[in-house]
């Protein structure tokens, strides 16, 4: 009804898989490709004000088609937001999506294996793979990602613009549409002009299944901790020894065992150590730290500072440095006097008969770092599931209903004014 398909199966076979700790952006030429080719493809629909940056972020414009033009003055201008690169985790290159049509609701061999192990989707291992019966799934060959993370959006967004384009006849006011490199390597869309951009708010199209909707996310702080030791011979070491790897670990202790990634949930923050690296002569510990409550965070922040200054105090001041920095803070405080954002994309789901399913997220967003910088962005579903991995997989009339969604959106918009 859309398109959104065909767009989806074009995108993913370009491979936008972005690279870590890059010096350059995009940290990958495909991406470079593919926002070439959105560039393209949206002069071609008629988009208005279409800009390709060297960066890869590909800005256009649908100007307001509102009669009224009182009513034309009081309709925002609502962006689009969607990521064109893949995650760090399985390859991006050489996607092949397959279309399983009307799906038996039993297992999908995804790869015959070629004489190894099949590779299978299961429902026994995701059960709600069966709440699909009946309908077209795209899937992968089990050898790379699909990539619906996020082009999933891309297609939904594009969809939803084509359909305006198509169908003069249905008001909108001004819709902004922005995609954007290196999402998955925590690039935040910092080099997207957000005055230029010229949206009143956005939306992310970067969740998950129908219904997903989040506004609210981790406050974030990464810590490095560098321990000099002093290495001496074992065998004349009583006394004068010390050894960067038992403070280490002494370091590490002090944090509550029952606050990581691994013992936590929901609104529960946490400190993570990511990796611990070192010799009997130095030792470096990183550490991420999240929470969704500021005050809390700000507790945590201070808890590493007391854990290193206690160590410090026990082995000597220059035994021990620590660099820590602030990532990204939760948007829900932006949201906050902007409500009418969240409630619309909700009221657009119930319009659509879908039942919002929002969730606190525990990580970050682009929309996060944009609503912190002037644009409020929550994120809203793609329709997907399984990201980052070989089993990712997206239902066909769930991009559907994501554009019915973006749709909604501007319709309601229209219909307040
Ligand atoms: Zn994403």
């Amino acid at each position: 009804m859309y398109s959104t398909l065909e767009r989806f199966l074009k995108y993913v076979t370009y491979d936008t898989q972005s690279v870590d700790r890059a010096e350059t952006v995009p940290s990958s030429p495909g991406q470079l490709a593919l926002a070439k080719a959105l560039g393209e493809e949206l002069k071609a629909l008629g988009l208005q004000d279409v800009q390709v940056t060297e960066q890869a972020y590909v800005t256009a414009a649908l100007p307001s088609n509102v009669k009224n033009p009182e009513k034309k003055k009081k309709v925002p201008a609502v962006g689009f937001v969607a990521h064109m690169d893949t995650a760090t985790e399985v390859t991006g290159k050489d996607v092949k999506p397959r279309v399983v049509k009307n799906y038996d609701g039993g297992d999908i061999v995804l790869n015959e294996g070629g004489g190894g192990e099949k590779i299978v989707l299961s429902p026994k291992d995701f059960p709600y793979l069966a709440d699909y019966k009946g309908q077209d799934i795209v899937v992968t060959d089990g050898t790379t990602l699909l990539g619906a993370d996020n082009k999933a959006g891309i297609a939904e967004i594009v969809g939803g613009v084509d359909y305006l384009l198509q169908h003069p006849e249905i008001e909108h006011g001004d819709v902004k549409i922005a995609f954007t490199p290196d999402e998955e390597v925590g690039h935040l869309a910092k080099l997207l002009d957000i005055e230029k951009f010229g949206a009143d708010f956005a939306y992310t199209l970067d969740g998950g299944p129908v219904g997903e909707a989040c506004y609210e996310n981790f406050n974030a702080a990464n810590a490095v901790v560098t321990i000099k030791g002093r290495a001496v011979h074992p065998g004349k070491a009583k006394g004068l020894m010390l050894n960067a790897v038992t403070m280490g670990q002494e370091l590490n202790a002090l944090f509550p065992p029952a606050e990581t990634p691994e013992t936590t949930e929901g609104y529960e923050g946490y400190y993570h150590c990511l990796s611990f690296q070192g010799t009997t002569e130095g030792a470096v510990l990183k550490y991420i730290l999240r929470d969704h409550d500021a005050l809390r965070f700000q507790e945590r922040k201070k808890f590493m500072e007391k854990a290193v200054g206690w160590m410090k105090d026990k082995y000597g001041e220059d035994r021990f440095s620590l660099d820590m920095k602030d990532q990204y803070r939760n948007m829900a405080d932006k949201v906050k006097g902007n409500e009418h954002i969240v409630e619309t994309a909700l009221e657009a789901m119930r319009e659509l008969g879908i039942e919002p399913d929002i969730i606190p997220m525990r990580g970050g967003t682009d929309g996060a770092a944009l609503s912190w910088r002037g644009l409020v962005t929550p994120n809203l579903f793609t329709g997907g599931h399984n990201y980052h991995g070989r089993f990712e997989f997206i239902p066909v009339p769930s991009m559907e209903k994501a554009t019915a969604m973006m749709l909604k959106i501007l319709e309601l918009y229209v219909r307040k004014a």
